[in-house]
């Protein structure tokens, strides 16, 4: 396919800009343009098609099954996009008087206090604009606090093995040195490991929960009481609230911090970068920590000396949070554990009826995702993770999230979410069951898959290594 750029033909632009109704004032010389930008230039039938034709070629929530793992591929209600484009909520300026914005304000107060509740915190920020920057800011929101008590030598943030892969990396990027914890077999944090982990040192413990193999630590209350006895605070990886919402709350585990994604659990459209917001929940010894946000009295360093800052411009992604908002106005609160039960539900008769062919990385009660060990196929028959994921594209699904978890070496993560049908699990599950048999047989076949997509394979370490960001 062309780029849109090799389609241009010079003075074909179809935009119509209306007359200017201001007066013209000249721009200085050295700030002025020298040349001509850049810019496609394409009459609108074929710009329609280029858009239309590169929509073709991506797959989304609306295309199909998405059972990407951890990232909770749920379908997103169409009211939400139709509430966060009302005027009144599009046509604002972050600059514009705080008295001439409060309906946006209230809604975004509204927003807080539901997922506060939800969550069992006191205060909350929507600036983070992604979970991994929600991390980001909780973390930064631990030093300050131990820094401000002149507790300075808590460096360290400990992270078990079947952490989400950002938690390390944030915990990094905001300056502590991360502990890396093994968990038991089990795949539950081992106490005893914990233990001899903590001490003077300890700034916190990031915990991902359900774990990324889909388990709830049954010791979450001795977790978090190890941690507070060292001195240290909890860090809820509350990225996949889909298994727990409406039913329990970090907050009420020992939690001193989560960040909710709400473009993964509360119904916001997300993929290929956003925009997303991963709200940030805290209880009150952390409040006074919080980001300034807007122009009033959030917003003034001089009222609040002990904010880290601004981590983003204004109140963040304020139309995804006014997605979820409308997401949870029309759930209603008595309906909240309904969406977590039938994530589970779902998850739980996928993993059960793929446990006859498949095997199952940790055969017990899932939350809402489940791992798949492709590890037997592998040694057996020489096909891998890879090998079902694209056999599963040819069948016009898509993938789960594979290679990840990392202690599952051939893992296949799969979460189907509680939005999707009993037709369409039964449909997926008999596809997983033709590969099964298509790797007995013709194992060649599965590795030369996918033969029906644009792309087959791309040499993805090449892609990793020397990524070519520009045209
Ligand atoms: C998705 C996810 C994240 C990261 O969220 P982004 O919005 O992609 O930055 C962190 N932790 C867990 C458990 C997740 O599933």
């Amino acid at each position: 396919m062309k780029l849109i750029f090799e389609k241009s033909r010079e003075g074909r632009a179809c935009s119509i800009l209306p007359k200017c109704d201001v007066p013209k004032v000249p721009i200085a010389q050295s700030i002025a343009r020298q040349k001509k930008a850049a810019l496609p230039e394409l009459d609108e039938n074929e710009l329609s098609r280029h858009y239309w034709a590169l929509a073709k070629r991506s797959y989304g929530v609306n295309d199909g099954f998405y059972p990407l793992g951890s990232c909770t591929m749920k379908y997103n209600p169409k009211i939400n996009e139709e509430i966060a484009s009302l005027t009144g909520f599009t046509g604002i300026h972050p600059l514009q008087n705080e008295a001439t914005v409060k309906g946006c304000l209230e809604a975004l107060k509204i927003a807080r206090e539901y997922l506060c509740e939800i969550s069992g915190m006191d205060a909350m920020s929507f600036q983070p604009a992604a979970g991994a920057h929600g991390e980001f800011l909780g973390l930064l929101l631990i030093k300050a606090y131990h820094q401000k008590r002149g507790d300075t030598a808590r460096t360290k943030i400990i992270v078990p093995d079947s952490a989400h892969g950002t938690n390390p990396a944030s915990a990094a990027m905001a300056g502590f040195q991360v502990i890396n914890i093994a968990s038991g077999a089990d795949g539950c944090v081992d106490l005893n490991v914990l233990q001899a982990a903590v001490g003077n040192d300890t700034a916190g413990l990031m915990l991902t929960n359900p774990n990324t193999v889909g388990i709830v630590d049954r010791n979450i209350l001795k977790i978090t009481d190890i941690v507070h006895k060292a001195g240290g605070l909890n860090y809820y990886d509350g990225a996949n609230l889909n298994a727990i919402a409406g039913i329990v709350r970090p907050g009420d585990m020992g939690f001193d911090v989560v960040h909710l994604n709400l473009h993964k659990t509360f119904a916001t459209p997300h993929g290929a970068g956003g925009p997303g917001a991963g709200a940030v929940g805290v209880k009150k010894i952390l409040e006074p920590f919080l980001p300034l946000e807007g122009l009033g009295l959030e917003g003034d360093p001089s009222l609040r000396p002990d904010s880290i800052g601004r981590i983003r411009v204004f109140y963040g992604n304020f139309l995804v949070v006014l997605k979820s908002l409308t997401y949870l106005l029309m759930l209603g609160r008595e309906n909240i554990a309904g969406i977590s039960k039938n994530a589970v539900l779902n998850a739980n008769y996928m993993m059960e009826r793929l446990k006859t062919k498949y095997k199952i990385a940790y055969d017990t009660t899932c939350m809402h995702e489940f791992v798949l060990d492709i590890g037997p196929l592998k040694h057996d028959k020489g096909v891998s993770a890879m090998d079902i994921a694209k056999g599963l594209q040819d069948e016009g699904f898509h993938p789960p999230t594979m290679y990840f978890p990392l202690i599952v070496h051939e893992a296949l993560m799969v979460e189907p979410t509680e939005t999707e049908s009993r037709e369409t699990l039964d449909a997926v599950i008999e596809t997983f069951f033709r590969l099964y048999d298509k790797a007995q047989t013709s194992p060649d076949a599965l590795r030369a898959a996918p033969v029906t997509t644009v792309i087959g394979r791309p040499d993805d370490v090449k892609a990793a290594r020397e990524p070519k960001l520009r045209y």
